[in-house]
């Protein structure tokens, strides 16, 4: 393996921490949009209420994919990132 430069490798650490402080305040607010939509949260199949929110990296027509993974029994449920954060808040199913 040849030795970077510095400044080369200070520039890539940047980015690293960069991208992954970009992905951490999008799941934040990925988190924050889900708890005003849903504040009683319940699992569709087992109706546990613990929950992993996923990014799942997927896009369909623009739009970033996230998950709500039980986790209890793994039921998965997904969301479009846009139209959820768009949505009025909280929803109400009752
Ligand atoms: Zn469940």
């Amino acid at each position: 393996m040849m030795a970077q430069e510095p400044d080369q490798k200070e520039e890539q650490d940047r980015l690293e921490v960069r991208e992954f402080d970009d992905a951490l305040d999008t799941l934040v607010e990925l988190a924050k949009a889900v708890d005003e939509a849903f504040p009683n949260l319940k699992c569709l199949r087992c109706e546990s209420e613990g929950f992993l929110l996923v990014d799942t990296g997927v896009e369909w027509f623009g739009d970033k994919v996230v998950d709500l993974v039980c986790q209890r029994c793994g039921m998965v449920e997904r969301h479009s990132w846009k139209i959820l954060k768009k949505a009025a808040k909280p929803i109400i199913t009752d």
